[in-house]
């Protein structure tokens, strides 16, 4: 996979791309990871990319043309058109479900914008599908940019080290991940669950399955709306709400 960031703040990005597990796949040729200054591309003197709304109003619009020409600039230099995505808080809010799909694409770029945003016409003319963190603003595409990034390129067999490592993680499934221990086995007077030194792994599996169902209703009870239980699934949600039952009439 291939992902280009076109962006003011080239080297913000290097800097988180260059680290840890999306760094080692870098390393390693497993990704290919290329961050452009969208301001190389300027035809203004004084290096400009930005300029007043049309109308009136606050702060300043990236313009289109710079952006335009970095763009081409990238389809030419990889020699394919990527999925551009324009970050942006009017865009669909990123799921792990996005994520996945995202991942199975050979080739993914991402807009980032600043100050007030950007000229409207280069978001038609090239962008393919806008994405937001959440409701909330943030001061430009970057940080959302790299969230994306990592989400996705953790995806990419081979980046993390077991594909279980995302399986049975959280949304992924579509519940959250039940509670995880390290050593030592008590610590502050708090004991790791029994089950999980028992070495039964049966029992373990079904523990964490029942943590992982719990846990979502108590805290996203608007996940299990769409979850669709398997066979143990309804056993496990039909012992759980006996025992609360039982709990309750105490
Ligand atoms: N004027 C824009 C609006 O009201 O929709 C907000 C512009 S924001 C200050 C600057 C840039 O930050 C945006 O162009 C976008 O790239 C990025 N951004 C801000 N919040 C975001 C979010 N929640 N998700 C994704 N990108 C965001």
């Amino acid at each position: 996979m291939r992902i280009d960031m076109l962006t003011l703040f080239p080297a913000m990005c290097e800097a988180v791309l260059s680290e840890s597990i999306v760094g080692r796949a870098r390393q390693e040729g497993l990704v290919t990871v290329e961050c452009h200054d969208i301001r190389a591309y300027t035809l203004d003197i004084h290096r400009r990319v930005d300029d007043y709304p049309y109308g009136g109003g606050m702060g300043m619009l990236l313009q289109a043309q710079p952006i335009y020409d970095c763009f081409e600039a990238v389809c030419r230099a990889a020699g394919s058109r990527p999925h551009l995505i324009h970050l942006s808080p009017q865009g669909k809010v990123f799921t792990e479900r996005r994520a996945v799909e995202l991942s199975k694409m050979e080739h993914i770029a991402f807009l980032c914008g600043h100050y007030e945003g950007i000229d409207e016409r280069v978001i038609e003319e090239l962008v393919d599908e806008e994405i937001s963190l959440g409701d909330f603003v943030l001061t430009g595409g970057e940080l959302p940019a790299l969230a994306v990034a990592d989400a996705v390129l953790r995806l990419v067999p081979g980046v993390l080290a077991d594909e279980l490592s995302f399986t049975e993680e959280s949304h992924f499934s579509g519940l959250l991940e039940y509670p995880q221990y390290t050593r030592p086995p008590v610590w502050h007077g708090r004991e790791v669950p029994g089950v999980l030194l028992s070495g039964h792994h049966k029992n373990i599996a079904d523990w964490r399955r029942e943590q992982s169902l719990r846990r979502t209703m108590d805290r996203r009870p608007d996940l299990m709306e769409s979850f669709v239980p398997d066979r143990l699934d309804q056993k496990l949600l039909e012992q759980i709400h006996a025992r609360e039952k039982s709990k309750n009439r105490e």
